[in-house]
């Protein structure tokens, strides 16, 4: 393993209460939902729709964002594309970790994890005064509240994915004679694929391995997380085997590493990473190894 724990935080950016028809569902506007594919699955499956349609219809980026494409209700704000006017929430019971912990938000840094919220003030006071009047609870009880384990193991077994991706990069790079030849180009490569945007970068990647990446055929084992992750790791890998295996050209290896990179990165956007420091993280990381830029 060369590849590093990446720091990621998933912020408190959409309501995670129930949404009954009585609510107002502020934070359901204005804000940005990233997804990991096992997320999307149960989007997928709370709407009723394969996750490719739920996938072509309501996300961004290939599957790693959802659209905020609702009529502009609160402030004048877009609404999610699963936020149903004066009612709620249409996917709830499928609805994202990062809707489940808001106010909340998850940031892992190396080892360390921590609850936070955005700001200096309580994120809700100003969509949702009334909640000082709610019962006060230690974080604990409001997580356990939120039934948010499921939704933390599949973000913990897919940010051990993305590191066995850039694993495929490193590998790539680092035993196929690729850095040996004094090749420069490849850490150039990750580091443009850490400050591509998102469309880019979907679009560097294309549409077959972006499929591969978040629609994983493993729906059975939604139920999960470990199961599905691991189902998935081992799609991704026999494919990468299938295509790179027996690489022989420089070009074609670092194609290859970047496109694992690529990968790497556009993940590590839906986990909460930031892809350009993920980029040069690794980028020092194979330096020390023995590549060069
Ligand atoms: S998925 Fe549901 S809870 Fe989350 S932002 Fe969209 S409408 Fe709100």
């Amino acid at each position: 393993m060369t590849a590093a724990v990446p720091d990621t935080t998933i912020l408190a950016l959409t309501d995670s209460l129930p949404l009954t028809c009585t609510r107002s569902g502020t934070c359901c506007h204005g804000k940005m939902v990233w997804l990991n594919p096992w997320e999307l699955a149960c989007l997928a499956a709370a709407k009723g729709l394969a996750s490719r349609v739920f996938r072509d219809r309501h996300c961004e980026f290939g599957g790693i964002r959802l659209r905020f494409d609702s009529p502009p209700g609160w402030k004048g704000l877009a609404a999610c594309s699963q936020y149903v006017p004066d009612c709620g929430c249409s996917v709830h019971a499928g609805r994202p970790l990062v809707c489940r912990l808001y106010p909340l938000g998850r940031k892992r840094r190396g080892k360390e994890l921590l609850y936070i919220h955005q700001g200096s003030g309580f994120p809700c006071l100003d969509g949702c005064p009334q909640v000082v009047n709610l019962p006060h609870l230690t974080v604990a009880d409001y997580l356990a509240g939120q039934d948010v384990t499921a939704g933390v193991a599949a973000q913990d077994e897919y940010l051990e994915l993305l590191q066995r991706l850039a694993d495929g990069a490193f590998a790539l790079l680092l035993e196929s004679g690729l850095a040996e030849s004094g090749d420069r180009l490849t850490l150039r490569l990750w580091r443009d694929l850490g400050k591509d945007s998102p469309e880019h970068l979907e679009k560097r990647i294309g549409p077959d391995w972006i499929d591969r990446l978040m629609l994983p055929d493993v729906a059975e084992e939604l139920d999960d997380p470990a199961a599905f992750c691991r189902l998935h790791y081992d799609m991704l890998q026999s494919q990468a085997q299938a295509s790179f295996g027996k690489l022989g050209d420089f070009a074609a290896l670092r194609e290859a590493s970047g496109l694992m990179m690529g990968l790497a990165l556009h993940l590590g956007r839906g986990l909460g990473a930031n892809p350009a420091e993920l980029a040069e993280h690794w980028i020092v990381t194979a330096k020390k190894l023995g590549a060069r830029d």
